[in-house]
């Protein structure tokens, strides 16, 4: 199997292929194309299996790059895993011109003021910062259509339920919703009935 076929933006494949993929792991077989074409996709997998690309993937495909607005939020439970998806969506979508920031904790909240004033297409962060950012409205939540959960059961773990309920809250209410998830507690599932409208599933 190949990118090719997947009918992605040229600027995306060569990102791709710069980036050094050659051919599509299991996951991005089954799932970039299905989350490119707005489903609600809920995919069991492991890290290491080329997830970060199949959403990144899908994420850049549907981008609308003449608007300078936040239209794709991805969480994920650290601030190391946060700022790896920001670099690789930053390098997948290098000749597509997209602007990525990670909203993590730790970091000046003034300066993740000024860089989300200077206008995003995706931000990549951890719950408690992205909630803070939506909240005080320094992140306009209107343009949102992807929202995606990286490490969802680690990220229950960690106790960020209501966070991320709250996020949800805050989204419009057509949001194309991605869960990825190692494995699916109760709480996940959760999740997915409350977030989700026909997921397509795909256990790898
Ligand atoms: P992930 O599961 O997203 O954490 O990715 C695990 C590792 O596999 C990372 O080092 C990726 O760069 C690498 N990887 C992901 N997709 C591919 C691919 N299609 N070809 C080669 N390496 C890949």
């Amino acid at each position: 199997d190949s990118f090719d076929t997947m009918e992605l933006r040229s600027d995306l494949l060569r990102g791709i292929y710069a980036y050094g993929f050659e051919k599509p792991s299991a996951i991005q077989q089954r799932g970039i194309i299905p989350f490119c074409k707005g489903l609600d996709v809920i995919q069991q997998a492991q890290s290491g299996t080329g997830k970060t690309a199949t959403f990144c993937s899908g994420v850049l495909q549907q981008l609308d790059y003449t608007l300078l607005q936040c239209q794709a939020l991805v969480l994920a439970p650290t601030r190391e895993l946060a700022q790896q998806i920001e670099k690789v969506m930053r390098a997948l979508g290098d000749y597509l011109g997209v602007k990525v920031h990670a909203c993590v904790g730790g970091t000046s909240v003034r300066e993740d003021q000024r860089i989300l004033q200077s206008g995003v297409h995706v931000v990549v962060g951890t719950p408690g910062r992205v909630f803070d950012m939506l909240r005080r409205q320094s992140l306009p939540a209107d343009a949102i259509k992807m929202f995606v959960l990286d490490e969802a059961d680690e990220m229950l773990s960690r106790g960020f339920k209501d966070q991320i309920y709250d996020i949800f809250q805050l989204l419009p209410s057509k949001v194309q919703v991605g869960v990825f998830s190692a494995t699916m507690p109760p709480e996940a599932l959760e999740i997915t009935r409350k977030f989700m409208s026909k997921p397509v599933r795909i256990l790898v």
